[in-house]
């Protein structure tokens, strides 16, 4: 690897399906820099660090230096990873990249989930079904309605990001392609104090989302607070009590 350093014209890295997904999954929908909603076909992943530092290898030892990374630190690694809006990571690739606190900050959040990330990737990789829709989701052209026979073939990742997506910055919905989005749950009715949802594991009740709710009353898994009986209604986990 560190010969490859050392090369002058260097090949960006081309994400792979599963890889986009994972970044996604874990980080939840939403730009980690301005915070604006993202969607599943067309987010950028960006580099925290700048992939073009491996052009310039004795800058990147600097600059790994200075934010407290490893020498070995690898810029195309899920430590290095975060969704971004396309704006952001256009404007952030502009520019000449200062490691600063917040610099650091990010790098500490994706490592901090980065083994997360790992795993996500692998299951999809695992399960031919995810594999599949991912491909098809890539080939879809990102504006054009999607077909039923495409939406049947998206379900089991649906599912899948339903159960395992990071709660921050989520609204309820999944946003697929930038004209399709699918509700995470519906809402069927809400009296502001109680609510009744389906979602994809059937329809269960809860505390209305107008209020404010106690951790112990959210599913251990998805952390929202859905139930039928003892299984939460978004994510299929049975409620075991702790
Ligand atoms: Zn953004
Ligand atoms: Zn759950």
């Amino acid at each position: 690897m560190k010969d490859g350093n050392q090369v002058a014209k260097r090949r960006k890295h081309a994400f792979t399906p599963a890889e986009r997904y994972a970044v996604m999954i874990t980080h939840g929908q939403q730009c980690y820099l301005c915070r604006t909603p993202i969607d599943m076909s067309t987010f950028h992943v960006d580099h925290i660090i700048p992939e073009h530092l491996l052009d310039t290898p004795d800058r990147l030892t600097e600059v790994l230096e200075l934010l407290g990374r490893p020498s070995d630190f690898n810029i195309n690694s899920f430590a290095n990873w975060l969704p971004a809006c396309g704006p952001c990571n256009v404007r952030k690739r502009g520019l000449v990249f200062e490691p600063s606190g917040i610099a650091q900050a990010n790098l500490q959040m994706a490592a901090s989930k980065a083994v997360e990330a790992e795993k996500a990737a692998t299951r999809v990789v695992g399960r031919q079904e995810l594999a599949k829709a991912l491909n098809t989701l890539q080939r879809w052209p990102k504006t054009e309605p999607l077909p039923d026979e495409i939406e049947d073939q998206l379900l089991p990742l649906l599912v899948d990001f339903a159960q395992h997506v990071s709660r921050s910055g989520l609204d309820a919905v999944i946003r697929v392609t930038p004209t399709y989005s699918v509700p995470l749950y519906e809402l069927l009715k809400d009296d502001g104090a109680t609510a009744v949802v389906r979602g994809p594991f059937g329809v269960g009740g809860g505390p209305s989302p107008e209020r404010g709710i106690a951790a112990a009353m959210t599913c251990g898994v998805c952390g929202e607070r859905f139930f039928n009986g003892t299984r939460c209604v978004l994510c299929g986990a049975q409620d075991d009590g702790d």
